[in-house]
């Protein structure tokens, strides 16, 4: 495995690697969801690279970049473990943004809704991150995790709008045995709220019950998950979702298919979680599979 530190290093280790290149961004503080993405990519194609870059212009100035979690040596004998090939790890946040830098890459219509109603700047960075990466790095096909769903149909809407030559992965959600999606910010969690965590996969589990028992009304399954996680005194839910998976838009009835998404504070922490119904569907019709 090779490490990039820089743009130039990156570009030079770029050229010499066989295609197809599968690419997975992170943010760092790996666990078993981004290695299951890592591995993925070295299976499905002759070389893999993985980012490791906790890009600050998708926090917004009250979240929480300076106290993201961050272990370095350890994310690069994961990555090294799962069959990477090349990782570009930044030095600085200057590497990518150097003063002067004035470029943004702004994708419409779902971003407005969801995580970009509650973080109305977060999609603007990830767009122009993940942009400035597919630039860079060149890949065939690129990895995401259907954990950060509305994430996966930005970078999908940015692919096709942009013309970028690349197949999008969206893999299924890595969940830790008590059903608690991975997260990286996990790790702010005390004993007692990583107790109260799991609420957000049984809400998801009662979404999936309903709609197998027939419930087809979004404002019912709404207020169902809302109960539920209102029943637990560390959960404050933010918003609850059942929405078109193509526009987000909230839907009074569900169709063919519906995602469901949650975002709920557990303590100091926001965790989001996700499904999509009838249980088992891909969030993308189109590109699932990268075969
Ligand atoms: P992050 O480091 O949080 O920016 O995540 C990097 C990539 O890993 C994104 O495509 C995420 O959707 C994906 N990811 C994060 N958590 C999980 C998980 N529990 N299961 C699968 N993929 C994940």
């Amino acid at each position: 495995m090779r490490l990039a530190r820089s743009i130039s290093e990156l570009r030079a280790l770029r050229t010499d690697l066989p295609e197809p290149v599968g690419f997975v961004p992170t943010m760092g503080f790996l666990h078993e969801g981004h290695l299951s993405l890592a591995r993925r990519a070295h299976k499905e194609c002759a070389a893999a690279v993985a980012s490791i870059f906790v890009n600050p212009t998708q926090f917004s100035p009250t979240e929480d970049l300076a106290a993201y979690p961050r272990d370095l040596d350890r994310d690069l004998a994961m990555l090294e473990s799962a069959g990477t090939d090349v990782v570009f790890a930044p030095t600085s946040d200057a590497e990518v943004y150097p003063p002067g830098y004035a470029t943004w890459v702004t994708v419409g219509g779902i971003t407005e809704r969801l995580e970009g109603a509650s973080r109305p700047t977060h999609f603007r960075g990830v767009a122009t991150i993940v942009a400035k990466l597919f630039l860079l790095v060149r890949p065939q096909r690129a990895y995401f995790g259907q954990k950060d769903a509305q994430q996966a149909l930005v970078i999908d809407r940015l692919i096709a709008d942009l013309n970028f030559p690349i197949e999008l992965v969206v893999a299924p959600t890595v969940r830790e045995p008590d059903g608690l999606a991975m997260s990286s910010r996990n790790t702010y969690l005390s004993p007692v709220e990583r107790r109260a965590a799991p609420a957000l996969r049984r809400a998801l589990d009662l979404a999936e019950s309903l709609w197998q028992d027939g419930e087809r009304s979004g404002a019912e399954i709404r207020s169902r998950l809302t109960a539920l996680l209102r029943a637990d005194p560390l959960a404050r839910v933010d918003y609850v979702s059942v929405a078109d998976p193509d526009t987000l838009e909230e839907l009074e009835t569900v169709g063919p298919r519906a995602l469901v998404s949650l975002a709920v504070r557990i303590g100091k922490t926001r965790l989001i979680d996700n499904t999509v119904l009838p249980p088992g569907s891909p969030l993308l019709e189109r590109r699932t599979s990268c075969s």
